[in-house]
């Protein structure tokens, strides 16, 4: 599900429960648009498989993959519709827009 990103974290779709929707979400300009809020992501163990963000902030630093480290926070943050003004996390974004179903509650 990862390599729907693009490499360089311009494109990111997502879409919201009002219906709106956006094929082009970039993490890297369109924070204060979005309101994006990133959340802190603690070092990891190199154990611990609970806490997503953690182990795969590990992994991708471990394949040095640091320009993705940079913005894993704010693909675990939360974002707003520019349409209904509510807030919800990116990754239900993502989930509505791809036809996961809607898991944000
Ligand atoms: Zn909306």
């Amino acid at each position: 599900m990862w390599n729907l990103f693009g490499n360089d974290w311009e494109y990111c779709i997502g879409a919201c429960l009002c219906g709106w929707k956006e094929e082009v979400i970039s993490f890297r300009t369109d924070k204060d648009y979005f309101c994006m809020e990133p959340v802190s992501i603690v070092p990891w163990d190199d154990k611990s498989i609970e806490d997503e963000p953690v182990w795969f902030q590990g992994l991708l630093h471990r394949m040095g993959d640091e320009e993705t480290i940079r913005f894993l926070p704010f693909a675990y943050g939360t974002c707003v519709c520019p349409d209904c003004g509510k807030r919800a996390a990116y990754w239900d974004w993502l989930a509505k827009f791809i036809g996961y179903g809607w898991c944000g509650g």
